[in-house]
């Protein structure tokens, strides 16, 4: 595959794998990564995640349990209301209320769980199995009589004997059920179990079988994987891996392995996997780790050094696929191992001067942002010496405390004017900006502000951004390291305050 250079130990283990032609991707990011503690999306936010989602070409979008609530009910109807490509489905229990309500939800397919281990059974359901499998029985029944798709579910499967797995799936798939989802509920299934698990129920039934698995030892997409090589044709996944304690089989993660490791195909356009992660990182408010394989900052990010020199000859002496296939980009970053070849577009001196200031900062600052280089990279191309300086500090007082207004009064020279101004604002670094503008006699937004403490303690250094714009638009970025996080700030300000005045 064009834009892949995965290993070519792989070759031999497609050909023992039992594919199918096809598989089908069926996120639940709405209903299991809803279900991650302290996540909780807004109607709008479930709108635009659902239609990204069928941008991306999922088969199935699971969008919520609809007989928890009202409104969870009416926000899956108004997601089957967007009149997607994917199908809709709604979760149920087997009770013939939770299958009402997916009705009046209007979905396309109901999914239909029952828990079936010992331990679920006993203390959860307080069932034996031939009542569970009962109603089992009665609400797959119920849900083909009203002609609509039927997903299976025995919860907590990997914890059920196989005899048991069997006498509930083939007794479902005897009532019309459509799909066998085997859900490894408490992710406690390994590679090679899950490869005979879903082998061994292949062989009895004839329906698809699904996977779902969840990640608490962080196998959760090794273990879909191994589903899928075992003849599984559908699997259960969640943006960014998100769900219940360690979070389910992460969507990009499942799908970018499935196309780019063995060539199977599915729905997805795998360069809308960035965006969507983004998206979901924002509304689940679950910061990506920079790690995350695909999707993560770090994914495709290479620290200025010997590997730059690599990926700059040729990038996939460093890379598996190509950042742009997974709508990523590739990023330069530098840091301790940064040598010349990361900084080439600069002249020697510039490359040196550069070089140094970064490897001074990495002293004290173990992660180098964006942001530093930018305020590096600018303070050496457009260096602002002192003799040059349009805006100097010659006086500033700051007041904070308990209780009292922050105040400032500063007097600065501005081309050899002296001005005096005060300021009061909702803290110390605010309130001597908002002097320090009134002393200029112009408004300068404050485009970014970024406050880093270095080391612990609190003694320790801090970093400070900032990136100005003036009124016509003009920007400049300003930075400052200290021990007194105000000052550090004032001086990060005065610092791009100049280069902005510079560029006038
Ligand atoms: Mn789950």
């Amino acid at each position: 595959m064009e834009g892949v250079f995965v290993s070519d130990f792989i070759q031999p283990v497609k050909k023992r794998a039992k594919f199918s032609d096809r598989v089908y991707v069926f996120d639940t990011t709405l209903r299991d990564g809803e279900q991650t503690p302290g996540v909780c999306f807004s109607l709008e936010e479930k709108l635009e995640i659902a239609r990204k989602l069928d941008e991306l070409g999922v088969d199935v979008i699971e969008a919520g349990f609809p007989i928890n609530s009202d409104d969870e009910r009416e926000t899956v109807k108004a997601i089957k209301g967007l009149g997607l490509s994917a199908k809709i489905c709604g979760l149920a229990r087997c009770v013939l209320q939770d299958v009402d309500a997916c009705i009046k939800a209007d979905v396309d397919r109901v999914h239909v769980f029952i828990a079936t281990s010992d331990i679920h059974l006993k203390y959860k359901l307080r069932m034996d199995e031939a009542k569970a499998l009962e109603q089992a029985l009665a609400t797959v029944e119920y849900v083909k009589k009203h002609g609509l798709e039927c997903e299976f579910s025995c919860e907590d499967a990997t914890r059920t004997p196989l005899g048991r797995l069997l006498r509930f799936y083939s007794g479902v798939e005897s009532r019309g059920a459509d799909f066998h989802n085997v859900p490894d509920t408490v992710g406690v299934m390994e590679p090679e179990a899950m490869f005979d698990l879903i082998s061994a129920l292949k062989a009895k039934l004839s329906k698809p079988v699904s996977i779902h698995c969840h990640n608490d030892f962080g196998l959760a997409v090794a273990n879909t994987l191994a589903g899928v090589k075992a003849g599984g044709s559908q699997v259960h996944a969640t943006i960014n891996g998100i769900g219940e304690r360690a979070g389910n089989a992460s969507l990009e993660q499942t799908v970018a392995a499935l196309i780019a490791m063995y060539g199977v195909k599915t729905g997805i356009k795998l360069e809308k996997l960035t965006e969507i992660s983004k998206l979901v990182e924002r509304a689940s408010m679950i910061k990506l780790t920079p790690n995350f394989p695909i999707v993560g900052d770090n994914a495709f990010a290479h620290e200025a050094g010997i590997h730059v020199h690599g990926v700059m000859a040729k990038a996939e002496s460093y890379e598996p696929l190509t950042p742009e296939m997974v709508g990523q980009r590739r990023r330069i970053v530098m840091g301790k191992h940064t040598g010349k070849h990361g900084v080439s577009a600069f002249t020697d001196e510039q490359i040196q001067s550069v070089v140094e200031k970064v490897r001074c900062l990495t002293i004290n600052k173990k992660k180098i942002s964006e942001d530093d280089i930018v305020a590096v990279v600018e303070g050496v191309l457009g260096s602002v010496n002192e003799t040059e300086k349009v805006v100097n500090m010659d006086e500033m007082l700051i007041i904070t405390g308990n209780k009292i207004t922050p105040t400032a009064s500063v007097q600065l020279t501005l081309r050899n004017v002296k001005r005096v101004a005060a300021g009061v604002g909702s803290g110390p670094v605010d309130a001597a900006s908002k002097a320090i503008q009134a002393a200029l006699g112009e408004e300068i937004k404050l485009l970014n502000y970024k406050l880093e403490a270095i080391s612990g303690g609190t003694d320790s250094l801090c970093t400070v951004v900032v990136t100005l714009e003036d009124s016509e638009g003009r920007s400049a970025t300003g930075m400052a390291v200290g021990a007194d996080i105000v000052m550090s700030s004032v001086n990060a300000l005065m610092e791009g305050l100049n280069r902005l005045y510079s560029k006038k």
